[in-house]
This record gives C-alpha cells, sequence and structure tokens, in this order.
C-alpha cells in the first residue's frame, strides 16, 4: 500500500501547504487505492475521479499562489445523501438512481472550498435507514476487517472508506445513530455534533428534527478538522444553530484530569455477554487511569428510546419522503391516472424497510393516532433532554457503547426489531440533540472485531467532547492494532 494513502487529514494539510507533496499526487495514490480495492469493498456508488483531479489542481494552484487551506488535498467519501451539484445522488435509493443533484450541500460546499478532494459518492442503507448498509438498493459494502461482515450503517460506505484508505474524512450523517455504529464497526471514529451545528441544506431528508451531519475520520484530530470546516450558521437551514461555534482542534487534550464522566447505570454491559462486559468496564477504566473521575449516572428513560424514535423518525420521514412520487424527482413510472402513476412510482422505487417506515410513519399521525403514538412520543422526549440535563449537573461527558456487538455477518438480523436494537445506546442522545461520538475501544468475538466506545457531551460542547475523546485515542491507540482484510 502506497504510504500517501495511510497519512491523517491533519498530515496531509500539513504536508501539502507546506508544499511537501502536492494535491495531485495526494488524489493519484488514493484513486488507485479504490482502483485495487473497491471491487471487493464496495464503498463507492459513483466514483468522481475527473471531479477529484480537478480539485487537487485548483488546490495545487491555491497554494502555489500562497493560500493556506485547512483540508488542502485530503481525499473525502460524501455519503450518498448529500447533494454535490451535477453528480448523481441516490439516497442508496431506486428512486432516485439516476437522480443529478442541481446544487450543492452547505457542508460539502465548506469541506470543498477548504480544499478537500471529493473522490465518490459513498453506500448507506436507503435514505439513511438501517444500521448495516443492507437495505441500500444499489450495492453491498463489506466491512474492511471481515468481508463476511457488515460495515453498520446507515453510513456505511464512508465508514469503510475511511478504514480502508479510501478516504481521510467521510461525511456522514447520523439520525439515530447512523454515524456512531458503523464507525464502531469500522474501527474509526464517527462523531455527530450538535442538533443543527452542521447545515442540513442539502443532506437529503430522513428526520428533519434528528438529522445531522458529521465525520468519520481515522483520528479524533481528523474529526475536529473536520468539525471545525463545516460547523457554523447556515441562512439556508432553518434550523440551523446561529451561535458561536469554539474550534475544536485547539481543545485536544492529553489527559482527562478534571473532568467528571458519568457512567449510565440503565446501560449495565453485563446483558451485553462476559468480553463485552469487560471490555466496556476496561474502557471506563482506562479513563480513570487518565485522570477523570468516573462517577454513576442515571437515565431512568433510557428504555424507551427505540420506542420513541420508532415513531418519531418514521413520522418524519413519511412526510419527508411524500415528494418522491415521479412528479419532480426521480424514478416516474406511468400509470393509467396520475393516482396509479404515485403508486408504481412508490412501488416500485422505495424498498420494504423504507415503505416499513412510511407505513408506520403514517399511521402514527393518522387522526385518533396522533395523540395515542406521535404526540406521546414527543412528550417522551422532552423527557430525554431533561433526564440528560439532570445527569449533567453530576458529571462532565457520559461514557457508553457505542453499539452492542461488534459487526454482524450478512443477513445475520432475520427481524426489523433485531437491527433497531443496534441503535440502543445511541438514540437516546440524538434524541436530546446532543454532540455524541465513537471512539475505538478494543476488539471483542471470533475473529477479533472493533468496538466502539461512545463518549456525549451537553449541547454545544463538541470541543470539550473531542478534547477528551482525543486524550483517549492517545493513551490507548486501539485503532492501530487491528488488521485490515483489504
Ligand atoms: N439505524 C437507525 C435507523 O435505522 C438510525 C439511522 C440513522 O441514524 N440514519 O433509523
Amino acid at each position: 500500500m502506497n504510504e500517501l494513502v495511510t497519512r491523517s487529514a491533519a498530515q496531509i494539510a500539513r504536508d501539502v501547504n507546506g508544499k511537501r507533496v502536492s494535491a495531485r499526487e495526494i488524489t493519484a495514490a488514493v484513486l488507485q487505492r479504490v482502483d485495487e480495492t473497491d471491487d471487493r469493498l464496495g464503498c463507492y456508488l459513483s466514483r468522481l475521479n475527473e471531479l477529484a483531479l480537478d480539485c487537487a489542481q485548483r488546490a495545487d494552484r491555491r497554494i502555489a499562489a500562497g493560500e493556506t487551506l485547512p483540508l488542502a488535498g485530503v481525499p473525502i467519501a460524501i455519503k450518498d445523501n448529500m447533494c454535490l451539484r451535477g453528480t448523481r445522488t441516490t439516497a442508496g435509493s431506486k428512486i432516485l438512481e439516476n437522480w443529478i443533484a442541481p446544487y450543492t450541500a452547505t457542508a460539502v460546499q465548506l469541506i470543498l472550498d477548504a480544499g478537500g478532494i471529493p473522490i465518490g459518492k459513498a453506500n448507506l442503507d436507503e435514505f439513511a435507514m438501517g444500521s448495516s448498509c443492507e437495505n441500500s438498493a444499489l450495492g453491498v459494502t463489506r466491512n474492511p476487517y471481515d468481508l463476511s461482515r457488515v460495515p453498520g450503517g446507515s453510513s456505511g460506505g464512508p465508514a469503510a472508506a475511511v478504514a480502508s484508505f479510501q478516504a481521510a474524512i467521510g461525511l456522514g450523517s447520523d439520525t439515530g445513530g447512523s454515524i456512531r455504529e458503523p464507525g464502531a464497526f469500522c474501527n474509526v471514529v464517527g462523531f455527530k455534533p450538535t442538533y443543527g451545528r452542521v447545515s442540513r441544506y442539502g443532506l437529503i431528508a430522513f428526520a428533519s428534527s434528528l438529522d445531522q451531519i458529521g465525520p468519520l475520520t481515522r483520528t479524533v484530530e481528523d474529526a475536529a478538522l473536520a468539525y471545525d470546516v463545516m460547523a457554523g450558521h447556515d441562512p439556508s437551514d432553518s434550523t440551523s444553530i446561529n451561535r458561536a461555534v469554539e474550534p475544536a482542534a485547539n481543545a485536544l487534550r492529553e489527559d482527562l484530569k478534571g473532568l467528571r464522566i458519568g457512567v449510565v447505570k440503565e446501560f449495565a454491559t453485563a446483558k451485553l455477554g462476559p468480553e463485552i462486559d469487560a471490555l466496556y468496564k476496561r474502557a471506563y477504566r482506562e479513563l480513570a487511569d487518565l485522570g477523570a473521575d468516573v462517577v454513576d449516572i442515571s437515565l431512568p428513560t433510557a428504555d424507551y428510546g427505540l420506542a420513541t424514535y420508532y415513531l418519531i423518525a418514521p413520522a418524519e420521514c413519511s412526510s419527508n419522503l411524500a415528494r418522491f412520487d415521479g412528479v419532480r424527482y426521480g424514478l416516474r413510472v406511468e400509470g393509467d391516472d396520475v393516482g396509479q402513476m404515485y403508486e408504481r412510482t412508490r412501488a416500485a422505487g422505495f424498498g420494504p424497510e423504507v415503505k416499513r417506515r412510511i407505513l408506520i410513519g403514517t399511521y402514527a399521525l393518522s387522526s385518533g393516532y396522533y395523540d395515542a403514538y406521535y404526540v406521546k412520543a414527543q412528550k417522551a422526549r422532552t423527557m430525554f433532554a431533561q433526564d440528560f440535563r439532570r445527569a449533567f449537573e453530576h458529571c462532565d461527558l457520559i461514557a457508553a457503547p457505542a453499539a452492542s456487538s461488534p459487526a454482524f455477518e450478512f443477513n445475520a438480523k432475520s427481524d426489523p426489531y433485531s437491527m433497531y436494537m443496534m441503535d440502543y445506546y445511541t438514540i437516546p442522545m440524538s434524541l436530546a440533540g446532543l454532540p455524541a461520538l465513537s471512539v475505538p475501544c478494543g476488539y471483542a468475538g471470533t475473529p477479533q472485531l472493533p468496538m466502539g466506545l461512545q463518549l456525549a457531551a451537553p449541547l454545544f460542547e463538541e470541543a470539550k467532547l473531542l478534547g477528551a475523546a482525543h486524550a483517549y485515542e492517545r493513551a490507548t491507540e486501539y485503532a492501530s492494532k487491528a488488521a485490515l482484510a483489504v
């Protein structure tokens, strides 16, 4: 493997800005890496070779003219639910299989303006609904640590791309865990900022009150770098937050002295089996060894997370996906009248999980059931925010598992509920809008596969969160102790 592809985003940016290597050389090496490995991995749904080389040339020219670019020459994998003008943007769905985005998402534009190089559009569960990438209608993505296993989801494509050195930064989206869980499965850092921190403009909506863009990277430093580029107010997204962003790259720490880290009583890991239980207990000890005061906290509503999420997310999805009806976007299957055209288009265009969610959501919003389901779920959601607020009176950060198991084999989860359970530990933070990340914390199972430690912070405390994760990563270095299968 060419050493250039193994460099972190921060290293690449430093070297390209310092003219020690060109963006063109980095890009050529990464494109070759994708050529050599993506047949087996399936990270990308669309390759952007020509655009990548153009962007590299532009970055080199800007640097020659005296500019410094925060992401100079950094190869980027973009989850294919983010628009990039002039490129196919599918959301992993047949309904958008040939849809060309007419504009560029704000987060993507910020990355490109900073000198990032778009390598390709990466695979995902259809409309970001899933935890394994198996719901993609357009391709299979394999876990780079074990090709018989899933990469996680829904941001499985970007996670696998970053893990396998096909990109240094993956742009993912997280609604209930879709950055953190694939991050854990692929042994990379997966970071979901506070809801509203990064603009959703140009992100194809799944559940608008939960969706958030964030980075997948091989180091916490790179996550901070990408976050600092993407975070900030965007008038094009009415839910984007207008509040100063504390740069995270300056907050990276080497110890955890003076921090109280809460371990959630209701998340007892004993039920995950002795090996995983021991792994998380070790992780909490490692936090203490770094100087943190590890305390017990309680989230009394924890067990209601899945029920609450699986009303709110489908309700919002049923509304958001109503626009895919054959009239304006993507696929159209003709019928005798407009009603039949809608029916045929949606029957042919959506996969089974998307249809299931539209049905659940429509039901939950229908008159007569609205109060019993949707309104009640909204009330439960408020309780999550209150629970966390109370918990954060006793701690600065929360530590928890990122997922309940390592990556599983294809077709291992035969019923929807067992797939939904994958997000048991990530959904509560999503419902409360909190920033949260997953950082590699060791290996479990046979064969030994990566696991992730989830850390979460109060709203807007991204800098503190990334700072602490950096100390943990530096002290443990779990990510570097695994063997890639490619
Ligand atoms: N796995 C969860 C779901 O299927 C979360 C997905 C996401 O975060 N986009 O809804």
